[in-house]
Order: C-alpha cells, then sequence, then structure tokens
C-alpha cells in the first residue's frame, strides 16, 4: 500500500515556489480575512501564515469580531481590492451565518481571488477558462494524486461531496485531466455501490470515518479530504472521512489524516498567490 503523501509533496512544490516567490522583485502579499473565534479556522490561518513566512510572502490578517456588519467587512474587502501592493484576498470560511457568505465572496475582485470562490471564477472553472483559480484544495488535491504518479487521464473517479470549495471544483479539474466523475452527495443512494466503481475515491463529506471497508475493493486509490476536529484525553486530534486502518489494508494507495490534503491546501493556495502576483505584473 501506497501513502499519498501530502507533507513530502508540498515539500517539492514549495522549493519550486520559493525559487518563483525569489524571483519577483518585491514579495506578494496575502490578505487574511478572519470572522470570530472558531478554533478550527484559527489552525488553518496560523498554518497559512507560516508556510508563506517560510516562502517570503507576505500575510496581513485582518480579524473581526463575529457580530461584524457586513457593510464594514465589505469596506474592507474594497479597501484591499484598491491596494495595489496586495495580490490576494481570502475571507476563512466558514462565515457565521448572519452573514451573506456569497455576497462577501463576490466582493473580492476576480484579480485577486486565490481562494476561487467568486461566482465569477467558479463560471471560469465551469468554462474551462485557463485564466480561472482553481480552489486551493481542489487543486492540491489533483496535484497530491498526479504527483504521487498517478494519471487521472481515463480514469473514473467517484468524489464524494459537492461544496463549492471542494467536491464541485475537483470533480471538474479531475474531468478537465481526463477522468469520467460520479459525483456523490448526501442524497446520493447506494453510495457503496458507486464508491466501489471509482479507480480513485476522493471523499470530501466533513464525517470521520464514514468511509469504510464495504466501500472500497482492491486496487483503488483513496485521497481523505475530511478534517473533523475531536478532543481525546484532553489532546486535540484530525479524523478524516476514511476508516484509515481499515481501508488502508485493501486499497492500493491512501492520503492520511493529517498529513495528506492539508498542506497539499495550504501551498496551492500559495501557488495561487504567486500567480495572482504575476498576472498582475504582466497586465
Ligand atoms: P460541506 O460544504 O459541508 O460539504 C459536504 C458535502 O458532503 C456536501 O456536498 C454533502 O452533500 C456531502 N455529504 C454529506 N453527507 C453525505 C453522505 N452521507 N453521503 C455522501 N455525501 C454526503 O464541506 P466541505 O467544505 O466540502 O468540506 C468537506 C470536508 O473536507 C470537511 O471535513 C472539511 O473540514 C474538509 N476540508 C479539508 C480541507 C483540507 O485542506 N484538508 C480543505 C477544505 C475542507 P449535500 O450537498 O447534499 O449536502
Amino acid at each position: 500500500m501506497k501513502i499519498l503523501d501530502g507533507k513530502k509533496t508540498a515539500k517539492i512544490k514549495e522549493e519550486e515556489l520559493l525559487k518563483r516567490v525569489k524571483s519577483f522583485s518585491v514579495p506578494p502579499q496575502l490578505a487574511i480575512i478572519l470572522v470570530g473565534e472558531r478554533e478550527d479556522s484559527k489552525t488553518y490561518v496560523k498554518q497559512k501564515i507560516k508556510t508563506s513566512e517560510r516562502l517570503g510572502i507576505k500575510t496581513h490578517v485582518f480579524s473581526f469580531d463575529e457580530k461584524i456588519k457586513q457593510e464594514e467587512l465589505i469596506k474592507k474587502i474594497e479597501e484591499l481590492n484598491l491596494n495595489k501592493e496586495i495580490s490576494g484576498i481570502i475571507v476563512q470560511m466558514p462565515l457565521p451565518s448572519k452573514l451573506n457568505t456569497r455576497i462577501i465572496l463576490d466582493k473580492i475582485s476576480p484579480l485577486k481571488d486565490v481562494d476561487g470562490l467568486t461566482t465569477l471564477n467558479q463560471g471560469k472553472i465551469l468554462t474551462g477558462d485557463s485564466g480561472a483559480f482553481i480552489p486551493a484544495t481542489a487543486r492540491g488535491i489533483v496535484s497530491l494524486i498526479t504527483l504521487s504518479g498517478i494519471s487521472l487521464e481515463g480514469k473514473r473517479v467517484t468524489v464524494l461531496g459537492r461544496s463549492l470549495l471542494v467536491g464541485r471544483p475537483v470533480a471538474l479539474l479531475a474531468e478537465k485531466y481526463g477522468a469520467t466523475i460520479i459525483q456523490c452527495h448526501s442524497r446520493t443512494k447506494k453510495l457503496d455501490e458507486l464508491t466501489r466503481l471509482a479507480d480513485i475515491l476522493v471523499v470530501a463529506v466533513g464525517k470521520p470515518k464514514f468511509i469504510t471497508i464495504k466501500h472500497v475493493k482492491k486496487g483503488q486509490v483513496v485521497v481523505d479530504v475530511g478534517i473533523t476536529i475531536l478532543q481525546k484525553k484532553g489532546q486535540r486530534v484530525l479524523i478524516g472521512d476514511v476508516d484509515y486502518e481499515k481501508v488502508s489494508k485493501i486499497v492500493k494507495a491512501i492520503s492520511p489524516v493529517p498529513g495528506g490534503v492539508g498542506p497539499m491546501t495550504v501551498i496551492s493556495l500559495l501557488e495561487n498567490v504567486c500567480d495572482a502576483y504575476e498576472e498582475r505584473c504582466n497586465t
């Protein structure tokens, strides 16, 4: 059984990016908007800052109370849109439910939408526009698969989940690479039949150990996107959507949690930041 090692693969990408950033006349700058006190969101932001620092990408974190008014948040985004030094803007998801996520995301300039979540960018992904920003997790998953020496061309890929953040863009991207897609969601019936049809199974559901031995077969590649943070004996543990211990005994290759898709997501976001920086320099 092969482990799809996200840590190792992200390091390879990091070395490439480091050279890229060094070739820039000034360091790219990323603005991160964080609303509220969610521990998971704070952890993800910290990881983004840490990796950015290693690469020489400057980050600016704007933290707001969860009671912030929508107009105030929009004002900040508009200010960042106009700031020529900022190459990328991300709003850490999820936002508190009283805020309208769609309205807020769509205020981000399409040129700085490095999370790829604006309506315009999602449309570009759908039409196969080469200028689209691919949401970081989807870009990271495809990089993890291909850099592990696994081709997507002609493969049957079953994706569990259809969110704009993960499920949908990863399905579209894998299809672009020549895969045939089966997309599943909470209303899908006979899920285990569809998961077993896959050559490559991508699981982004958000339910710990949801995928068990009945969902998989020999020879498959399994990519576990899910992260659930639990407290065990006073310690924080990250649990994936796949029952790793059991499933890894059957399949050909599997990504662990942690150390699989997570590090790939961070590095892919920073790839998008570099793309945005270069795009701006070339326009
Ligand atoms: P989400 O927006 O909650 O979407 C979950 C998806 O799973 C939905 O499309 C839902 O279907 C589907 N689903 C729910 N129950 C299902 C079932 N029984 N069978 C099949 N599909 C089912 O979550 P997300 O943002 O896509 O994230 C998914 C997971 O990935 C979470 O654990 C998240 O923390 C993790 N994540 C990890 C990274 C990383 O870097 N590793 C990055 C982003 C997200 P419906 O559409 O029908 O509701």
